[in-house]
């Protein structure tokens, strides 16, 4: 690969001069540092990178007093889809010194109103402040988070796993899925392709059953289970003695959880059946997530809450889902489907909620070949130069349109309803419109979907005039709202929409008084956060608040069972 690129544009060659050097400075060893004086120049020069196959990793253009930042930016996105916009915000002067947010920026709203604009439309994923000087740390700890997600996107040099299989193998996509959702980063390979034939041969694999899967470690494993994949990384082991927390569920509210009981001193178990991180983690930028204020990526969330949690001593395994919870003496038994058992003192249930099936001809024969479900952003870039159909009208859908339009070259909506704004966020809605290759299809459904190994066409009626015609699609994401997993609890109080019940809530459904403490549920000492409990607000930062507050609960559970038992459970460090 050729030394990726960091593009700087500036029309004021001073300003130009300075963030250059600065960039130098520090990056040069691994990057090449380009600067432009035009927005024409610098789609010139992008368009010749995009040619040559050079990878351009940033694009950090300053808000020109013209609109023209504005279409440089949209272009950027169709020549480079994984290159990071930046919009940088000039100083006032040479002498201004190094703040956060700059105080023109704060003091007058309509100098801040480009950026803020640009933010909201997503035309770049960040913004920052021109640095004050060659080391300006809070320029370059922006600048390296950048380079960071930038690296997570790309195919790697060095990947953890070689994945070799036929093109639109469905298991294929699950263990790219698994992967990608585990910040696990691998390589595709194609079983017909020259180097995917050479990478079998060399590993003796070539009449084995696909995917074959290559680790680092050079251990070979063919069509393996989930369990082998998350044996392979470390992600499998369950503790073999009784554990104060067993937490089911590794989303924010789960992973939230963790932290605060292993924190505490407890011993505490995460049990997850496919991916940390969550539907969180499939989040390709979360922007109302308190603390970061350029937004976050769920992956890099995931990655941190993961290892936040596994610092303070939780075991984590991804072997599989738990598919029953019975009582057990003075604790709780938890069956995995995989056939192993984990004994805890009290468990937290963060299961969040799993997406509604599209019932349609052709939709299970398609599923994971070219019909998806959930936004799949690990692998938006996919879905370069293709018409890519997303069904659905809330905000995971419009989200999942935002990022898809990045590579696709048309996103059509396909809604239900007369029009977007009953159920999506109107900022959301605004970013629809400004993105020149999404349309929107209202009172629009899928009736069928057909393809002879994968999706090649959709057929869509009207709802109001019961016209009905056939498009040719490359995918559909399935984004129609979400169920509860709760089913394999029946026992424990529900709603009726199958949402668990806690704290003063179980009051009305449990007479008398059922005295439980805040998020614990009809079953004493089980407590659920985050989306799959009844009344819970559906967003990352109150799925990580339901976390704290059921690990506090949890906590304060077992000291009370403790003390009650005059035996120390918990021993906080
Ligand atoms: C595409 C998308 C974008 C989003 N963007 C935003 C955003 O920008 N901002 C925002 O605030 N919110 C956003 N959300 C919503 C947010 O992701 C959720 O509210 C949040 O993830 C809920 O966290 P949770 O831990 O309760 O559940 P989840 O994140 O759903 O995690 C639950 C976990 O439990 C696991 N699980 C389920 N059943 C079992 C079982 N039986 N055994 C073991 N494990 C099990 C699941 O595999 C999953 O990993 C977005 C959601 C989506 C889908």
């Amino acid at each position: 690969m050729s030394t990726p690129v960091i593009l700087v544009i500036d029309d004021m060659p001073d300003r130009l001069d300075s963030v250059s050097v600065t960039l130098k400075h520090r990056y040069a060893g691994d990057y090449q540092i380009i600067a432009e004086s035009s927005a024409t120049a610098a789609l010139r020069r992008l368009g010749e990178l995009r040619d040559d196959a050079t990878p351009v990793v940033l694009v950090l253009t300053a808000v020109f007093t013209t609109a023209g930042h504005a279409e440089l930016l949209g272009q950027v996105r169709g020549l480079h889809p994984s290159a990071r916009r930046v919009l940088l915000v000039p100083r006032v002067g040479s002498d201004e010194p190094s703040l956060r947010v700059p105080t023109s920026l704060l003091q007058d709203r309509s100098v801040a109103l480009p950026v803020l604009e640009a933010m909201a439309l997503g035309l770049v994923e960040s913004y920052l402040p021109a640095p004050a000087s060659p080391s300006d740390e809070g320029f370059h700890r922006g600048v390296s988070e950048l380079l960071e997600e930038w690296a997570h996107l790309v195919p790697r040099d060095r990947p953890a796993v070689r994945i070799i299989s036929d093109d639109g193998s469905p298991r294929s996509h699950e263990i790219r899925d698994l992967l990608g959702r585990n910040s696990i980063p691998y390589l595709f390979q194609s079983a017909n392709s020259p180097s995917g034939r050479q990478a079998l041969r060399a590993a003796k694999a070539s009449r084995s059953p696909l995917p074959v899967l290559i680790l680092h470690t050079g251990e070979i494993l063919s069509d393996p289970a989930n369990q082998e994949i998350a044996a392979a990384f470390g992600l499998s082991s369950l503790p073999a003695a009784t554990v104060d927390v067993a937490i089911v569920g590794a989303g924010p509210a789960g992973l939230s959880a963790a932290v605060n009981t292993a924190s505490e001193g407890l011993s505490t178990a995460v049990l997850e059946r496919e991916a940390i991180g969550g539907q969180a983690g499939s989040s390709s930028l979360i922007r109302n997530y308190l603390g970061f204020p350029r937004g976050i990526s769920g992956a890099s969330l995931a990655t941190r809450a993961f290892e936040q949690a596994w610092s303070f001593g939780a075991s984590m395994s991804i072997v599989g889902a738990v598919n029953r919870l019975r009582p057990d003496g003075d604790g709780y038994t938890l069956d995995l489907a995989t056939g192993a058992v984990l004994r805890a003192r009290s468990v937290i249930i963060a299961t969040g909620v799993s997406y509604r099936r599209l019932a349609a001809p052709g939709m299970d024969r398609l599923t994971g070949a070219g019909v998806y479900y959930g936004a799949i952003s690990s692998e938006a870039s996919a879905f370069g130069g293709q018409h890519v159909y997303i069904a659905g009208a809330a905000n995971s859908a419009g989200q999942a349109a935002v990022n898809v339009a990045r590579y696709a070259a048309r996103v059509t909506i396909l809604a239900r309803g007369a029009s977007l704004g009953a159920r999506m966020s109107q900022y959301l809605v605004e970013q629809l419109q400004a993105t020149a290759n999404i349309d929107v299809r209202t009172t629009t459904e899928v009736v069928a979907a057909d393809g002879h190994t994968r999706l090649e066409t959709l057929t869509l009626t009207n709802r109001l005039t019961g016209s009905t015609d056939t498009v040719a699609a490359s995918a559909l994401l399935v984004l129609i709202g979400a169920v509860p997993h709760t089913d394999w609890i029946p026992d424990i109080a529900r709603d009726e929409r199958g949402f668990i019940v806690t704290g003063p809530d179980l009051e009305r459904l449990i007479a008398p008084s059922s005295g439980r403490l805040p998020s614990e549920t009809s079953m004493p000492g089980v407590f659920a956060a985050g989306d799959v409990r009844s009344g819970s607000i559906k967003r990352v930062a109150s799925a990580v608040g339901e976390g704290a507050i059921a690990g506090a609960s949890a906590v304060q559970y077992l000291c009370s069972a403790a003390v009650n038992h005059r035996q120390l459970v918990a021993q906080p460090r």
